[in-house]
């Protein structure tokens, strides 16, 4: 037996497809298309189950209409389980009128009831069953109730498969006549008046005149009638079938009232996020930092002593001091700074207030052709690219998809987080935490026009997907907060132990060696300088003059965004003591820097490819290598011309 999920996007098909058929799922794509198409087994029914994509309605409009139609009217489902969203009957009755039609077993389930006592909407699901035929199900595929029914539904299976007829008289007539003179079934029959284009083999005179007759009736196109037809028979049925009583308004409802209000909200947001950036690379950050940077050179001259007292070789008191220590040591000096970064997102997200940012950004976000659901992946971008652009997969709209998982490498993920400090901090002194903000919105920016242009030149046609409800405000839980943000700040030290620690002592080689692997000559001849020089052209425009050290420490970003500062530290360090990571600006090897390059510099370490980790995300979540390389070509492309602006405009205004 073959048993079809039919419903409106978001009304919990995959939920409840999940449930019904555990892990007897087979996932590949539609012919032609990338939509999922997912079937499985239900458990002890031994019957198969299919996840068809979310419509609206069975016109041949989008690729999922028109996916779901074929498949319903060739394939001949011997079930279709309509999934009903309880809370939205209006919309999702729409279809339910076109699947009646179909002369095919139809069982209603409405899906999340457990929302609707909070909404106080009452149905009567026995009225409902009666008025419309059919059997109807109460389950929440979210919470597991009511699906024991479901399943004795479909066991015993004494549903009559019908045409419910729900037009007035005169219009039932004509569907009628269209049906003894072509033998069709009522669906066919209102495609045919409808003139719809897989019917044009029966366009002829007589349906001509059966169209015009309802035509000048009722002063509308017949499409148009029968839409608006349904909605006057969902209406009455919802009348008889709901009993609404205005649900009190509650705590969320008041600070919503705030936090969405028309005028503050935006302004509410933009001072939160600054906040957020001022506590973490501002004030509590920078001196955080400056605390335990001392603390790793202390312990590094007192590593190099023990090392030069115990009698060891030169090479591994450098190898030790000057790549080890210090490379791993430059990124983990930033690790209180992310601790209070995580801890404020931590704090945003449990309260409730990420999912109205969410909301707020909606209406904006669509201007550009992103929903607010877009922002998901940005927000956990913030954290870490990876999961930011794995969690995209939350977005149901595939072109939107794919626009976030280019676009979510813009966002300063934790790893970027270290160079925006260390130059903000050095060159923008007590105006760091604007500046960084600033960055943040830059960002923002950035991604809004890329998406603008995305949903111009690459995919067109791109739709969006809707937000939905919101959660109830919640106090934060100290327990899930601390969980989350150890988990955080561990899988940051992890990769300085792992990823940084081996970068530091290739730099290190690289730069205490020449070609010709001779030991410890002077920087200008290592094998690390040799291969900037080549390159370095190439940040001659972002930086105003050709530095082989900035070169090669913005290409380590690629192997991950921390690295760039380790090496940074190591290159300037070499040889010498340094008190603090921010006096590496003072040494002679990166004192070009200005205030115009050092924006342009993070600039473009923040908007140019991501590092290896996200590149390979991005390539398992856009299923293509092509895409990849063009939307990295994109990333640098964009991030240089970006950063050469930058540099110029800037130095130009400052010398005015
Ligand atoms: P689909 O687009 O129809 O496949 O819908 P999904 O199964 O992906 O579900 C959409 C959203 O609704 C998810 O966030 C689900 O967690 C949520 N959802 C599904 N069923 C229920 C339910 O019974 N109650 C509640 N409150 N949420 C649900
Ligand atoms: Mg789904």
């Amino acid at each position: 037996m073959k048993i079809a999920l039919v419903g409106n996007q978001n009304s919990g098909k995959t939920t409840l497809f999940n449930l019904l058929t555990g892990t007897n799922q087979k996932i590949g794509n539609w012919p032609g298309v990338t939509i999922e198409r997912k079937t499985g087994i239900i458990k002890y029914l031994n019957c198969e189950l299919i996840d068809l994509p979310g419509i609206y309605s069975l016109s041949p409009y989008t690729m999922e209409e028109e996916i779901s139609r074929k498949y319903i009217i060739q394939e001949k489902p011997d079930i279709i389980i309509n999934i009903v969203d309880s809370t939205s009957l209006e919309r999702s009755l729409y279809l339910t009128t076109q699947l009646m039609e179909l002369n095919i077993k139809v069982i209603i389930v409405l899906n999340m009831v457990d929302r609707l006592e909070k909404k106080g909407i009452y149905i009567d699901k026995d009225k409902l069953s009666k008025e419309i035929g059919t059997d109807v199900v109460e389950i929440s595929a979210l919470k597991n109730t009511g699906i024991d029914e479901l399943i004795n539904i479909i066991k015993n299976c004494n549903i009559k498969s019908y045409e419910k007829e729900i037009f007035e008289s005169n219009i039932e007539n004509e569907i009628i006549k269209v049906r003894i003179k072509y033998n069709v079934n009522r669906f066919e029959a209102i495609k045919i008046l409808e003139s719809d284009k897989l019917y044009s083999k029966y366009q002829t005179q007589d349906i001509k005149k059966l169209r015009e007759y309802l035509e000048t009736t009722y002063k509308m196109d017949t499409e148009e009638l029968f839409a608006s037809k349904r909605y006057e028979f969902i209406g009455r049925l919802k009348e008889k079938v709901t009993n609404v009583k205005p649900a009190e308004e509650n705590i969320s409802d008041k600070l919503d009232k705030i936090f969405l209000n028309k005028i503050v909200a935006f302004p509410i947001f933009i001072v939160i996020m600054f906040l957020v950036y001022y506590l973490s690379v501002g004030v509590v950050g920078s001196s955080s930092t400056d605390f335990v940077t001392n603390l790793i050179d202390k312990f590094g001259q007192t590593t190099r002593m023990f090392l030069l007292q115990s009698g060891a070789s030169n090479w591994i008191v450098s190898l030790v001091v000057d790549g080890i220590i210090t490379g791993v040591g430059a990124v983990l000096g930033f690790v209180p700074q992310l601790i209070i970064l995580f801890l404020c997102i931590s704090i945003l997200e449990t309260t409730g207030y990420m999912s109205r940012i969410t909301f707020l950004l909606d209406k904006f976000f669509r201007k550009f052709g992103l929903s607010g659901e877009a922002i998901i992946p940005f927000i956990v971008g913030l954290g870490c690219s990876v999961p930011g652009i794995m969690i995209a997969r939350v977005i149901k709209e595939e072109k939107e998809r794919e626009a976030a998982i280019i676009l979510t490498p813009f966002i300063p993920c934790s790893a970027k987080l270290p160079i925006i400090a260390m130059f903000s901090g050095y060159f923008f002194g007590d105006k760091s935490g604007l500046v960084s903000a600033s960055l943040y919105f830059l960002a923002i920016a950035i991604i809004l026009i890329s998406a603008f242009f995305i949903k111009k030149f690459f995919t067109k046609g791109m739709g969006t997907s809707f937000v939905s409800e919101l959660p109830e405000y919640k106090l934060p839980s100290l327990k899930y907060i601390v969980k989350d943000v150890s988990d955080k700040v561990k899988e940051f030290v992890k990769r300085a132990g792992t990823i940084i620690l081996t970068c530091s002592i290739i730099v290190w080689f690289l730069l205490s060696f020449s070609w010709k692997l001779e030991y410890a000559v002077n920087i200008e001849n290592s094998i690390l300088a040799s291969i900037g020089k080549t390159i370095s052209f190439v940040f001659y425009p972002i930086l105003g003059t050709f530095s082989w050290e900035a070169a090669v420490s913005a290409i380590q970003g690629l192997v991950a965004k921390e690295q760039v500062i380790s090496s940074m530290n190591i290159i300037a360090g070499l040889g010498k003591d340094l008190s603090s990571s921010l006096s590496i600006f003072n040494s002679e090897t990166f004192s070009f820097f200005t205030k115009p390059s050092a924006y342009a510099f993070m600039a473009f370490n923040l908007f140019s490819a991501p590092c290896f980790g996200a590149i390979g995300a991005m390539k398992r979540e856009l299923g293509s290598t092509k895409k990849t390389l063009k939307a990295i070509a994109f990333q640098i492309t964009l991030a240089w011309i970006l950063a050469s602006i930058i540099f110029n405009v800037g130095t130009f205004i400052s010398n005015l």
